[in-house]
């Protein structure tokens, strides 16, 4: 039993573990797998896995070309909290032997490559927004609470607790991993919920991110209920976020790069400040990737909400604490958090354009410029232009042609992700386009 594989085994075994699971994401981050009776583990941990890459969006492949397989990282493994029965791997994508290129985990593995070569750690958090609701009565989707009505639902006690049965058990499903849930709140939206969790290391934020979305879905559905992931659910309400908290870690020490020695409230490093000039100049580019729907583009926006403010940014700034802001340097300091991106985001995606982005503002020495220090939702034409604040993309449409335009998104993605992203992106937009809605035919049928 000195083989890890068998070692891995007999303690799964020893678990009640009977199925394994080689699991990977799509271009959207969402989890696809192969179930593997444990007495398969050594094979499945080599690779015997094999997927048609035809039958996944954004795998370039054809019906007739050869499978990729799915090879598990050993240190990913997690015992489904609600099923443990079955355990999960996170797998990279091969092909013929060698890393394939239209892998997101793969991807996010070559930047922190580039990282770790220049003495660096990618420290990530990933807030998690999202809604969980039930079938109404009347049709539609509706909150578990029937007293989750308020106007403005940020931080509402009742509507918490009355969530407490499927909350309870998601949280304690997270804290039986070891993630360090510190907190969970009712967020503005009615059915609208937040788990925070303590930051790690890119690669296993973007795993666990992955699961969690999983496991938040599996359980809200033994509850008869939905957890979605969508964007903006309702273009009255507030949408949800995937706020990205980033620093860098001297690869030795583990010390925050970002932190002031001061640990002056809201203040970070020069290093920072480049990284945060890096993000800035990619922002359109890093904005298709992180707010990757049609969907996306109707979160980010300043008003509309019945709550008044959405709290989603809509310049391509940065600044202090407040939430205005696309890159917003919270107190006490030592962290940037990127409030662009959305839940449904592919986070190894996401989590590879931005470091490729900070690491080359590093390179290259930018400067962000002056922060901004107000309300960017008020700031007028004028004093806007005066302040070169350029806006994210409006729509996806836009998002994806500033993507294919990036040269870095074209070097980080590699061509074949590269390639396949715009490809499904423009198609979704084109789709989305070329359909007539409600809204268009309430607006204009007996208008004109
Ligand atoms: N739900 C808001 C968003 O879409 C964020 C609210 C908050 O700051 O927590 O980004
Ligand atoms: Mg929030
Ligand atoms: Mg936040």
């Amino acid at each position: 039993a000195s083989d890890p594989t068998t070692a891995l085994q007999a303690d799964l075994r020893s678990k009640g573990v009977r199925y394994a699971l080689a699991s990977f994401v799509d271009l959207h981050g969402v989890s696809k797998a192969k179930a593997v009776p444990l007495e398969h583990l050594g094979q499945m941990m080599a690779g015997s896995e094999l997927f048609t890459g035809a039958a996944l969006d954004g795998v370039p492949q054809e019906v007739s070309d050869d499978e990729v397989a799915a090879v598990p990282d050993p240190a990913s493994v997690t015992v489904l909290p609600w099923q443990p029965e079955v355990a999960w791997f996170a797998s990279d994508l091969h092909l013929h032997g060698r890393p394939f290129d239209a892998c997101s985990r793969h991807i996010l593995g070559r930047v922190r490559q580039e990282a770790a070569a220049m003495g660096f750690r990618f420290n990530l958090g990933i807030e998690t927004e999202f809604f969980v609701l039930k079938k109404g009565a009347a049709g539609g989707w509706v909150p578990f609470s029937d007293r989750d009505t308020l106007d403005k639902p940020a931080y509402d006690v009742r509507g918490l607790l009355d969530n407490l049965p499927w909350l309870d058990e998601l949280v304690q499903a997270m804290n039986s991993l070891g993630w360090g849930v510190y907190s969970f709140d009712h967020e503005d939206g009615p059915g609208q919920f937040e788990t925070d969790f303590d930051y790690a290391e890119v690669l296993t934020m973007a795993d666990r991110l992955t699961f969690f979305k999983l496991m938040a879905k599996e359980i809200a559905h033994r509850h008869g209920l939905l957890a979605t992931f969508m964007p903006k659910p309702f273009g009255d309400r507030t949408g949800s976020g995937a706020h990205f908290n980033m620093s860098l870690a001297d690869l030795q020490s583990g010390a925050n790069l970002f932190a002031t020695p001061e640990a002056t409230p809201g203040a970070v490093t020069r290093l920072a400040e480049h990284f945060i000039a890096g993000v800035l100049r990619h922002a359109p580019a890093i904005c298709a990737v992180i707010a990757p729907t049609v969907n996306s583009y109707k979160r980010l926006v300043a008003q509309g909400s019945m709550s008044g403010f959405t709290w989603a940014p809509v310049f391509v700034c940065y600044g202090n604490n407040n939430r205005t802001n696309m890159l917003r340097i919270p107190s006490p300091g030592g962290r940037v958090e990127c409030r662009a991106a959305d839940i449904s985001c592919n986070p190894y995606l996401g989590g590879a354009l931005m470091l490729a982005a900070g690491l080359e503002g590093i390179r290259e020495e930018l400067d962000p410029g002056a922060p901004n220090l107000v309300n960017a939702y008020t700031l007028s034409a004028a004093e806007r232009a005066e302040r070169g604040l350029n806006m994210l993309p409006r729509t996806l449409g836009e998002a994806v042609e500033a993507f294919a335009a990036d040269p870095l998104a074209e070097s980080v993605f590699g061509d074949a992700m590269y390639k396949s992203f715009i490809s499904y992106k423009r198609e979704e937009w084109e789709s989305y386009h070329s359909a007539v809605s409600e809204w268009e035919q309430q607006r204009y049928l007996e208008f004109f």
